[in-house]
This record gives structure tokens, sequence and C-alpha cells, in this order.
């Protein structure tokens, strides 16, 4: 079985080949992966790490069970925000005590979308409009058009390749995912944040699928604000908390709208009024979920390791291996299936997941690809969305996460989904009826 790539033959041997050289290899061995399956997505939920259940047990058992509210102090539990924090910031480029774990992205959205209007009112107060991309996730569009209502702005949503023309005088915040949930296009951070400034525009991030994913640096790309998810590619598990940034030039400049007493500067000298705590601190609101951030804990340790083999570099190169070994062997074996790529071939524009579309059959593909054991997702096309964009077709979505994927996953996943096409699986009715859950 031969396929090729860049004119070179390719076959399921050298995919071994390239596992047994691959010197991120050994880091699959933190993980538990359930036998049998190839998980292509971990962008959406990621996997077990085999330290997790230890740990929240421990942190259960001992330090709930036996030390109780000492815990704040004695297991650091009153500063575990911060500490996972920092964690984060060695991915995303950013210092120590810039970066808060917290609350969900939706909520932190919330919290540095309205930061930036206050911002923005206070140096700029003609602008009141807020520009994001009509195909960003949809609750990140959603808190906007809250805020928007909440203070009679306007929230402009525009096509990706619009956003240059859409940074007029009226502009107070552009928002961005930096990849888009979909289709797996990136934004160029630098570039667009430059955009954004020398319009007068505040830029704010969401880094859902960059995090772990590719390599941030939003220190040296000047960004405004970021958030991100903890659940993805950063292992932290179901509901895992969420994570905010602020430029440290902004941070001290306004409250954020959810001041509650874990953002204040001396929670418990108890007063009645608010006093934010300097810093990033002040993005926290109330009690924070301990036995979640002990399993986030978790995973960014897991993701940490690659540090002394390269960092999030060497994870972004095996990345992009995978990903184009996976579309070149898609596009060479599964020929005349009507499968399109939807996600940019260029690796300046792509992140860390492949989108495969198709006409008909995307939903049931996925399903009889997972009772193979190849786990994918489906994500529907929007029907009134303009036919010329992408966001109007089904996609079948596979992400690959460097951290626990090899290159013979890539060959197993692409020869089963060839099986499923050749030999019309797909068109069963148990793989043609929705769950809740898509
Ligand atoms: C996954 C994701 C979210 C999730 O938000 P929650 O508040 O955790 O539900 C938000 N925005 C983007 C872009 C995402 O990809």
């Amino acid at each position: 079985m031969t396929s090729s790539i860049c004119n070179i033959s390719i076959t399921q041997q050298d995919c071994q080949a390239l596992d047994a050289q691959d010197p991120l290899r050994k880091l699959r061995d933190q993980f538990q992966l359930p036998p049998g399956v190839i998980y292509l997505d971990g962008n959406s939920l990621g996997v077990l790490p085999k330290t997790t259940a230890a740990r929240v047990a421990d942190v259960v058992t001992r330090e709930w069970g036996n030390d109780l509210i000492q815990s704040w102090n004695k297991n650091h539990w009153f500063e575990l925000p911060q500490t996972v924090g920092d964690k984060i910031a060695r991915l995303i480029g950013a210092a120590p005590g810039e970066v808060v774990a917290a609350d969900t992205t939706s909520i932190n959205l919330y919290k540095v979308l309205s930061a930036a209007l206050n911002i923005s009112a206070l140096d700029a107060p003609h602008r009141q409009r807020i520009v994001s991309e009509r195909s960003n996730f949809p609750t990140d569009l959603y808190i906007a058009e809250a805020i928007c209502k909440e203070r009679g702005l306007e929230l402009l949503l525009v096509e990706p390749e619009d956003i240059a023309a859409s940074l007029t005088p009226e502009v107070a915040v552009l928002m961005l995912t930096q990849v888009n949930y979909r289709t797996g296009a990136m934004h160029d951070m630098a570039a667009v944040t430059a955009a954004a400034h020398a319009n007068g525009t505040l830029m704010v991030w969401d880094l859902a699928h960059s995090a772990g994913a590719v390599p941030v640096d939003l220190n040296t790309a000047r960004a405004d604000f970021a958030v991100g998810c903890g659940y993805k590619y950063l292992n932290g598990g179901p509901g895992a908390p969420a994570f905010v940034w602020v430029n440290p030039m902004h941070t001290d400049r306004c409250w954020q709208p959810l001041a509650g007493w874990w953002g204040h500067a001396a929670p418990f000298a108890f007063t009645p009024d608010y006093q934010p705590a300097p810093g990033i601190t002040r993005y926290q609101c109330g009690t924070q979920p301990i036995i979640s951030l002990a399993a986030l804990d978790c995973g960014l340790d897991a993701t940490l390791a690659a540090e002394p083999l390269g960092g999030m570099a060497a994870l972004r190169s095996k990345s992009l291996a995978l990903t184009d070994l996976f579309i070149a062997l898609v596009e060479e074996r599964c020929a005349g299936h009507g499968l399109g790529v939807a996600t940019p071939k260029d690796h300046s524009q792509r992140g860390s997941q492949v989108c495969l579309t198709r006409d008909e059959g995307a939903y049931a593909i996925v399903q009889a690809l997972i009772a193979r054991g190849v786990v994918g997702d489906y994500r529907a096309g929007n029907r009134s969305a303009d036919a010329a964009s992408t966001g109007s077709v089904d996609i079948l979505r596979f992400g690959f996460i460097p951290l626990y994927l090899g290159f013979e996953d890539v060959w197993n996943a692409v020869e089963h989904l060839r099986q499923v096409l050749e030999s019309g699986e797909w068109q069963q009715p148990e793989f043609n009826t929705k769950n809740a859950v898509t």
C-alpha cells in the first residue's frame, strides 16, 4: 500500500518508521487512551492524562476529606487559579502573573469584551461597534450580541476576507477566534492585531483552538485581551476551567463587570465596597472549582512535558506533518468519493485540525467511522449562510493532537475512511439517526 506526499511515495511501513523516529512519541505514554480507538476529537474534548485520576482522588480524599478548610492555605487551593494560569502563560507567550485559570470561555469573554469597551469608552467614546467573524463559534457571538444590547452598541459580523475593510473609525473592538472551530483556518495574530491597532481598535483573541495547538505569542503580537479553553488541547477534562489574559498595560485601568470577592484586593477584609486586586487577579469572580483546576493542572503538565523536547515549536512541526499526511492520503486514497478539503493547505493559515466536506452523508460517515473506533466529529452547515462560504457546508472534522497521535494512526484513520466510503457502509440506517450531542 503506497501513497504520495510531495511526490514521494509513502507507505504504511513509512508511517511506522516515522513513528519510530519521532522524538515526541514517548509523550503518548502520559495518556490513558482507550484500546482500539484512534481519537481525532481532542480539539473538542481532550484525553485523560494518567496522573489525573490519582491527583483528583488525592484532592478529594486527603485535601478535602482530611484537611478540610485548612486546604485553602495548606494545600495552596487559593492560589491554584494563578499557579495553573502561570503554566498556561508558558504556552501562549505571556509572562508569569499575567494569566488566571477561571470560569468558562464564555464568561471570560464577557469580562474581557466589557473591559475592552470600558477602555475604549475612556479613550474614544465615539466608537460604538464590535466587529467579529460570522463563522466564529456561536457562544462568542451570543456574548457579544448580549453586551451590545446591554450598552446600545452595534455588532457587525463579516467574512474573514472582509475583516480588514471592516476596520473603520466606528470600531471599538475586533473580536476573533484565532483558529476557526469548523474549518481549522488560522488568522495571523500579529498582522491582524497590528491592523486593528492602526485603526485605533482594541483586539480580543479567543484561543480556544490555539492554546496547546499552535505556538502563540500574545506579548510579541501586542494583543490586548485573550481568553481560551481548558478542556480541548489542554486536556483538562469536561468543563475544565478556562483562562483569561490581559495585556499588563490595560489590566489596572478598569474593572471587569463580574466584580466578585475573588477579584478583590483584600477578599478576607470583607469590606462592603469593591477594591479590585492589582493585576490579572481582578479577572476572577467568585470561588473557583478546585477539583477541576487540579485536573487541568495535570493536563498542562502533560503538555509542558514537551518543553525539553522543543515545546510548542516541536509539537507544531509534528502537527503540520500529521495534517499534511492526512490531507495527502485522503486526496489520493479516497479520491472519487466526493470529499473536499475545507482547511487551508498553507501552513501559516492552518491550525491543528482538518475539515473535510461532502454534499451528503457527512454525519453518517462520521458515525460509521466512530463505530470502527475512529473518533472525529460532524458540524452541520448553516443552510442560511452564504452559499459561497464554507459556513453553508456540512463538515467532517478531525483534530490531530501531536502529544498522543502518530503517523500510523493517520494512515489507519484514512484506511477506515476509504473502506467506509467504498463499501457504502455509512448508508446503513443506524448511522443516519442523530444524537443530541453531535
Ligand atoms: C470551545 C469554544 C468555546 C467554549 O465555550 P464554553 O464557555 O467553554 O462553553 C468558546 N469559544 C470558542 C471559539 C470555542 O471553540
